[in-house]
This record gives structure tokens, sequence and C-alpha cells, in this order.
């Protein structure tokens, strides 16, 4: 690809379009990448109904992760609930709610995890040479979520045989 393409201004990134036109790596500039629209495109049928109804991608994810959050936030009052109101509630609300937050946590992992470390956020930390572990460590998440988000964006690894804390030298500017 040119390198026009990602520094250009007018390129549709973030659209069918972008990728269609070339924009196919990890570079592209758009919150939602060319490319991470494409593979949905193709992949995922509501996502694809959505950008058929008009929906841009980021109307989509920004969706999603709204969903996502209100289902976490549901997940969480039902973990106080829990703690608190244990001897009050009926064991059909209990069941309920557990329901409810197993729904939840599924709904949430259909999420892209693209939504939980900005992708260049993401990339910049991985050329530093950290790995999953040391990105969640900095960033709050454990390794598994940094390992998804990470597949999610579609970027390499880096090998983790080391097993040393992260160094703590680097300060992120970003
Ligand atoms: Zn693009």
């Amino acid at each position: 690809m040119n390198a026009d393409v990602i520094t250009s201004t007018t390129y549709p990134h973030g659209t069918i379009e972008g990728f269609q036109g070339g924009c196919n790596t990890a570079h592209c500039p758009a919150e939602v990448s060319c490319r991470t629209v494409h593979t949905r495109y193709v992949g995922d049928w509501a996502f694809r109904r959505q950008i058929n109804a008009g929906m841009t991608p980021a109307q989509i994810v920004a969706a999603e992760r709204k969903q996502a959050q209100e289902a976490a936030d549901a997940d969480l009052r039902a973990k106080k609930a829990k703690g608190s109101q244990r001897s009050a509630e009926t064991r059909d609300a209990a069941r309920e709610r557990h329901n409810a937050a197993r729904r939840a946590k599924r709904a949430a992992n259909l999420i892209p995890q693209k939504a939980l470390i900005p992708r260049d956020k993401l990339a910049a930390l991985l050329d530093r040479g950290l790995t999953d572990r040391q990105i969640g460590e900095r960033l709050g998440f454990t390794r598994r979520q940094v390992a998804g988000a990470r597949n999610t964006a579609k970027l390499p690894r880096n090998p983790d045989s080391n097993r040393r804390p992260a160094p703590a030298t680097t300060g992120a500017s970003s």
C-alpha cells in the first residue's frame, strides 16, 4: 500500500471502500480500521446488516461498547446485590440475576476486544517489545484481555519467554 494512503486526509478510512482501495494493514488511522471493517463485514452478519442500513463502523462499535458497558454495569450491580441482599432475595431472583450476569458476560465477549485498548496505543506498546502480560500490568488488564485485543487487532505478540516484571523506566507519552 502506498504510504500516502495512510496520511491522506481524504482517503475513506474505516470503510469497505477503504479496504478495497488498498488500506489493508494495521496502520489504518481510522478508529475502526479498514481491515477490521472488511473482516467484520465479511464474517459478521449483524455488522453487515447495520452497515447496509447506513450505520458507520464507528457508530456500530460505539453502540457495541455501550452495550458491553451496560452489561458490565448490570453484572457489577448484580455482584454488589449479591453481597448486600443475599438474605432478602428469593432463590428465583438469585437465579435470574445469575443468568442475566451470564448473558451479559456472553454479550461482552462478542464485542470486539479492540474496544478495550485503542489499537494505536496497543501497537505502540508492542513496538516497544512489551509482552501481553506486561501491557496488561501497565494498563490494568489481564494477559488474556490484552491477547484478545491484540488478536482482534491482528498484531503480532512479543514472545514472553523471559518472565521478568515489566520495565518501569519507559514512561508512556500517550
Ligand atoms: Zn484505512
